[in-house]
């Protein structure tokens, strides 16, 4: 693993994670701290990437509406409003 701020591979990896659980690591290099998603557009969202990537999968491939989608992320545990998906 590289660190995305300064791409120094001197990373390393925490016992501790995010809320979300992505695994924690420090730089050696710039003393920074970061998980797998910083630095992607991933990174400031609420709900995993995976849940994220699965309702975009539902909305565009399969033409699901924005409310059938949040029905069926209900059902997976998590409560997001159709507004939130169009977001
Ligand atoms: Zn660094």
């Amino acid at each position: 693993m590289t660190c995305p701020h300064c791409q120094s591979t001197a990373v390393d990896r925490r016992r501790l994670r995010t809320a979300l659980g992505y695994r924690r690591s420090s730089c050696a290099g710039c003393q920074r701290r970061f998980n797998e998603r910083t630095g992607t557009p991933f990174n400031e969202l609420q709900f995993p990437t995976d849940i994220v990537l699965l309702a975009v999968l539902w909305h565009l491939r399969y033409k699901l509406g924005l409310r059938d989608v949040s029905e069926l992320l209900l059902q997976r545990g998590y409560t997001v409003s159709h507004e939130t998906i169009r977001a």
